[in-house]
């Protein structure tokens, strides 16, 4: 059976290869592509300031996805393209944050094991997130809190007006 997830994406990194984290952004959603899982959509890459300090911004960006893969295997495959993207053609480890993959939402609802929590725990306070994920799944529910994409990310622009 295929369900569908939402994935982000970001890096903050450059790449000897593929560049700018930006150009990292799209060479990652195409690997993606790749292998089993079929993109549905993908939002627009936006820029996002680091969570602590002095580091480069973040490229973010948000894709829907279909696919067979359970979500164990899925967490497999995104790993797997973490450390081609995240080692050099030598094979030695370079940076560890050259590109992050992480498992959003899922349409078989809630999973929750060792290794792995979907939703994924801390993504609704978090507007390199819920906005780019907003423009590929609006309608899309979170299973905790009960309020769509589009509902988050109305209420994560107005506690930033009142700040
Ligand atoms: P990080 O590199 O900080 O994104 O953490 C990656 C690790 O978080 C993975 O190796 C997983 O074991 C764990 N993890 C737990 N929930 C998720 C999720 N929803 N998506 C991706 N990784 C997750």
């Amino acid at each position: 059976m295929r369900t569908s997830y939402v994935i982000a994406l970001g890096s903050n990194q450059r790449h000897p290869r593929h560049g700018r984290p930006t150009d990292i952004i799209a060479r990652a959603i195409a690997r993606l592509a790749h292998g089993d899982p079929v993109v549905l959509a993908a939002s627009t890459v936006i820029k996002s300031r680091p969570i602590g300090p002095a580091q480069r911004d973040f490229a973010n960006a948000v894709v829907l996805i279909e696919t067979a893969m359970m979500p164990r295997a899925l967490l497999s495959q995104l790993k797997a393209i973490e450390s081609e993207f995240g080692r050099k053609a030598t094979g030695q480890r370079w940076r560890a944050r050259i590109i992050d993959l992480d498992i959003i939402l899922w349409s078989g609802g809630m999973w929750s094991d060792a290794v792995l929590t979907i939703p994924h725990v801390t993504f609704r306070a978090r507007g390199f997130v819920v906005k780019p994920a907003n423009e590929v799944a609006a309608r899309w529910r979170d299973p905790i809190s009960k309020l769509s994409l589009r509902q988050m990310r109305v209420r994560l622009d107005r506690k930033r007006r009142c700040l």
